[in-house]
């Protein structure tokens, strides 16, 4: 049967926003080893902005409007990103044939022409030579019928919290944090190295993240339990694989929410940490 003081436990998490989908998740978080973070929408707002646009011949103004037709029916926090620097209305008649390729970026007809925006993947995977590939942003790469037109750089921020957020799990003894990104290995590593993450692994397709997670697995011990965090873009797949998925409120799509086995319903990843000590206290006074 189960102890009378998990269900204060779970009542008590509750209270600070997080909901625990069963006493077995209360018990498993206080055995928490390892904490893997998805990067967007997570440890970062999840909030672009537009940095810098360069294009090759045309004008800024074409080059950021063929992005927003490319993007136009992306919900992608990138395509949003773009959307707001442009400003303007979007005439869906001149757009058709629009496909997103997760991890890579989108593919769209507009105007009767091809547009490809999207990271270097997508231009190589399409075989397209573009100008450099070593940003510390995010890059969005534009190909108008196979030529290439230039680039955007757009911008996320660290939330605030997540710094307190990796502090405090070190605070209480977490073995090792964990970063996996779809983004590239040099805004992996400035992220990761501006949080005090222990190790990062960067240019994941969605489909590969739950791969590495499966390889994390080796990491620990016999009792110890591995969770993921995720904003449910994307990661619905991994926030069900983990020992313990954990979906952050903030962004959280529906997906997000039936996956994973903890809610946070603010975006604070620090909330983490909180229901960790949560479950020891509430083990505690069980035992
Ligand atoms: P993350 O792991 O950072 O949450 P995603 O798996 O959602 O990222 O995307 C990984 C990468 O794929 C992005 O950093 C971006 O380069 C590219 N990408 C995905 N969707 C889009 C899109 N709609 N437009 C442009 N680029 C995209
Ligand atoms: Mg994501």
């Amino acid at each position: 049967s189960i102890p009378l003081s998990f269900f204060g436990g779970i009542g008590g998490a509750s209270k600070k926003g997080i909901l625990v989908k069963g006493s077995n998740y209360l018990e498993a978080l206080a055995n928490a080893e390892i904490v893997v973070f998805d990067k967007t929408g997570t440890l970062t707002k999840g909030v672009f902005t537009v940095q810098e646009i360069q294009p090759v011949e045309i004008s800024k103004e074409e080059l950021l409007e063929l992005a927003v037709y490319a993007e136009s029916y992306s919900n992608h926090p990138i395509s949003l990103s773009l959307k707001r620097a442009y400003k303007k209305e979007i005439d869906y008649g001149r757009i058709s044939d629009v496909e997103e390729i997760a991890g890579y970026g989108v593919k769209a007809v507009v105007d009767g022409k091809q547009i490809l925006a999207g990271n270097e993947k997508l231009m190589k995977k399409m075989n397209i030579s573009f100008l450099r590939e070593d940003f510390v942003e995010t890059v969005v790469h534009i190909a108008v019928d196979n030529q290439y037109e230039g680039y955007i750089l757009i911008a996320d921020e660290i939330k605030k919290d997540s710094f307190e957020a990796i502090k405090n799990l070190k605070a209480i003894g977490i073995k090792q944090t964990i970063m996996l990104t779809g983004d590239t290995k040099n805004i992996g590593h400035k992220i990761s190295k501006d949080l005090g993450i222990d190790k990062v692994y960067a240019e994941l397709l969605p489909g590969d993240k739950v791969e590495k997670l499966e390889e994390l697995f080796s990491l620990r011990s016999l009792k110890g339990k591995l969770v993921f965090v995720g904003d449910g873009i994307n990661d619905a797949p991994v926030l069900a694989r983990a020992d313990i998925g954990i979906a952050m409120g903030g962004l959280g799509s529906d997906a997000a929410i039936e996956a994973a086995d903890v809610v946070i319903m603010t975006d604070e990843p620090s909330k983490i940490a909180t229901a960790i000590k949560i479950s020891k206290k509430t083990l505690r006074i069980a035992n």
